[in-house]
């Protein structure tokens, strides 16, 4: 029962973002109810489920704490990390006890293998920023003998790989830096755990039809300004519910629910196949899994010679299933159509929305392309395999590659607040992000919260991060399948 001094707030969205904040909320005394339209009480956030079309659901994502200059993000990362650690110890895994798979942050390791045989500008950035917060001594550059020396001394050493760069002569090997504080987090079995968190805490769900959000519920503002209030919303089976503030963390279809944040976010593509290994092959199976091969990102040149799209490849160790997970984001594609009247962003009247479930299922030329140039030189077992599976995962990517969370100035009364903006790195905060975003909830401007600034609503800011492309443009996914 919700007590007659408790503020009542309904989020829409139970990925990671809302997940994380109702949990906060709920901690902070207020009554929370959160909507969604996938039955995920139902799946327990099932990452086989090809129609959840939601970010979170899927077997894994990278964590890792190099962000280059964000300092910032590199002290959530730690932070979150700290947490990540101790909720897995509540859960019974000590040290790096992975029974069964079980963990939810694995510390395997990243490599981050660089476009040629020497460091490029941006991993300096990161090696220098990791001096500055005295992480220096978890990060091994290969090309150095006494950082191999080190990751021998500290056990590392066979996860600093060796991958030929192709055609070079004589022979060479892509340089690379291990990041011993990085590895991943199992998301789709994290998410199943929040859950249970929050409904242990008293947060209520709506899933389904129940939770499927149709459209929020305004009425003019009672203080005689132009700007509407938001008293709550409608859920597909034509019920209102009422509450003080509905908080948007819907992820990739954000805009759809509230078209105000359109100018500060756009969906896009990610283009993710899998190849499946069955523990038969005992070889494979070792040598890929997560004690033996860690995390692996490769920038390479953008295009190779003939002008395609190579680089900003990723892979995931193998999971308990079997999947070895590849995604690209070279090209985050774009799907623009028309926008609905009133829109308050669009750009030629159309803005970029996910696909369809069905339509997510193939990947775009380029993305086939760039992966097979990958798997070719990195996993040359599985050269000539086809993939077990292939899924366009779509982000939310804000103007600037930062979060969106705050009050919407659109709405009178504090009565929207969004949450959302992951722009393809927000899994890793999950233990984190709710904390932050709901002390700006309560504290807006006043908040203590180091992340305030970057996550503001800021419509002045200029809108890149690929978001100025438009219709049209070389990301757009109308012209990339073959
Ligand atoms: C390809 C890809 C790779 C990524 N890799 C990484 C990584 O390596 N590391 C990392 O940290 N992060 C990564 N991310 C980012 C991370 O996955 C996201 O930031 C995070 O999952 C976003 O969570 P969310 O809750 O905002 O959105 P989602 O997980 O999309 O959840 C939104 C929820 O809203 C619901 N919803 C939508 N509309 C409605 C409606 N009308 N009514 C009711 N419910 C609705 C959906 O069903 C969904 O459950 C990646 C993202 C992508 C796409």
């Amino acid at each position: 029962m919700q007590a007659a001094d408790q503020k009542s707030v309904a989020i829409i969205g139970a990925g990671i973002f809302g997940l994380s904040l109702a949990v906060a909320l709920c901690d902070k005394n207020y009554a929370v109810t959160v909507f969604d339209r996938n039955a995920y009480h139902e799946n327990g956030y099932d990452p086989g489920d090809d129609y959840a079309q939601a970010a979170s659901v899927d077997l894994n994502k990278i964590f890792r704490a190099s962000y280059g200059t964000k300092l910032h993000y590199q002290r959530l990362a730690m932070e979150s990390r700290k947490a990540w650690v101790i909720e897995d110890e509540k859960r019974g895994f000590l040290g790096a006890n992975d029974a069964n798979g079980g963990r939810l942050f694995v510390n395997s390791g990243m490599l981050r293998v660089q476009p040629t045989n020497h460091l490029d500008t941006l991993e300096k950035e990161t090696l220098a920023n990791m001096e500055r917060d005295g992480l220096r001594d978890t990060q091994f550059v290969k090309s150095s003998l006494d950082d191999r020396e080190r990751a021998e001394n500290l056990g590392w050493k066979a996860k600093l790989l060796d991958f030929d760069i192709p055609e070079a002569s004589p022979v060479q090997t892509f340089d690379a830096v291990l990041d011993s504080l990085a590895g991943f987090v199992r998301c789709s079995s994290a998410c199943a755990y929040w859950y249970e968190i929050a409904v242990a805490k008293g947060v209520k769900f709506h899933f389904g039809k129940k939770g499927a959000v149709e459209s929020l519920v305004k009425r003019p503002s009672s203080d005689g300004t132009p700007k509407d209030r938001v008293t709550g919303l409608k859920t597909q089976d034509g019920v209102i519910h009422n509450a003080d503030t509905v908080v948007v963390a819907a992820g990739s279809f954000s805009t759809q629910v509230l078209p105000e944040l359109s100018y500060h976010l756009e969906s896009s593509a990610g283009s993710v196949a899998s190849f499946k290994i069955d523990p038969s092959q005992k070889d494979l199976w070792e040598k890929y899994s997560p004690e033996k091969f860690p995390v692996i990102t490769w920038k390479a040149t953008p295009r190779n010679r003939s002008g395609k799209d190579t680089g900003s490849i990723y892979i995931l160790p193998r999971t308990p299933e079997g999947y070895i997970k590849i995604g690209f984001r070279g090209i985050k594609f774009t799907n623009f159509q028309p926008a609905p009247e009133g829109t308050t962003f669009t750009q030629d009247g159309k803005w970029s929305v996910p696909l369809p479930a069905d339509e997510s299922k193939a990947l775009p030329e380029p993305a086939v392309y760039a992966i097979k140039q990958f798997v070719s030189i990195f996993l040359p077992e599985f050269e000539n395999i086809p993939f077990s599976t292939t899924k366009l995962c779509w982000y939310t990517d804000s103007l600037d590659n930062s979060f969106v969370i705050d009050y919407v100035p659109d709405f009178a009364d504090k009565s929207v607040f969004v949450c959302t903006g992951g722009s393809g790195h927000g899994a890793k905060f999950l233990p984190v992000l709710g904390e932050h975003a709901a002390e700006i909830f309560e504290n807006g401007d006043r908040s203590t919260s180091y992340m305030r600034s970057f996550w503001r609503w800021r419509p002045e800011a200029p809108r890149r991060n690929g978001l100025e492309d438009g219709p049209g443009g070389p990301r757009d996914i109308s012209g990339a399948f073959a």
